[in-house]
């Protein structure tokens, strides 16, 4: 699936436990990390049609999709949250909720599968992929991010904060702000 649909899904999972703002972003990005070996794509468009291509994406693509990539973010996230297990399991968790998603929906344009290689660099035995899986374009990833947008936009009319923290707590309050103008809560004085 694609990254946004990613980080719609770790920020909804950051949102189910009770996290201060710093580990509702680790869990969130826990979620979009395995695809930081998509960057790849930058490279090879951009020397597609030159002599040397680079073909990054192509080789590159899913190769941090492991176990191994995993527990690296797990630990990252515990050397940098405050409540440090707590977050380094529901980080763990949200990288492997990006797994389940890509397996999935992730197949293609040309209808290839991107198999996961679970166990690489150290066994090849292991490649997750589903027969029944949709297309990246396809509507169930449409209808899910779309449903996860609506949670967030109702998460932060609600509990007064949006992933927008992540950057700005300001620019955060303001939409907040905005938000809770334009639907205002009936339990509260307008
Ligand atoms: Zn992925």
């Amino acid at each position: 699936m694609s990254p946004v649909t990613h980080f719609l899904t770790g920020w909804v999972f950051a949102n189910c436990a009770k996290l201060e703002r710093r580990d509702r972003a680790i869990v969130t990005l826990a979620c979009v990390a395995p695809d930081v070996d998509g960057l790849g794509i930058i490279p090879e468009l951009l020397t597609r049609n030159s002599s040397h291509p680079l073909l990054w994406f192509t080789l590159y693509h899913h190769s941090l999709h492991t176990l191994a990539f995993s527990l690296v973010v797990a630990a990252a996230g515990f050397a940098l949250a405050q409540q440090r297990w707590k977050t380094a399991l529901l980080a763990l968790a949200s990288f492997h909720l990006h797994l389940f998603e890509d397996v999935l929906g992730s197949r293609g344009p040309d209808g290839y599968q991107w198999p996961i290689p679970y166990l690489a660099p150290f066994s090849s035995a292991l490649q997750l992929a589903w027969r029944g899986e949709w297309g990246l374009n396809a509507w169930p990833n449409i209808a899910l991010t779309a449903v996860l947008l609506l949670i967030t936009f109702w998460l932060a009319w609600q509990r007064g904060f949006s992933p927008l923290e992540m950057i700005s707590v300001k620019a955060d309050r303001a939409f907040v702000d905005a938000l809770r103008q334009r639907f205002p809560r009936t339990n509260e004085p307008a």
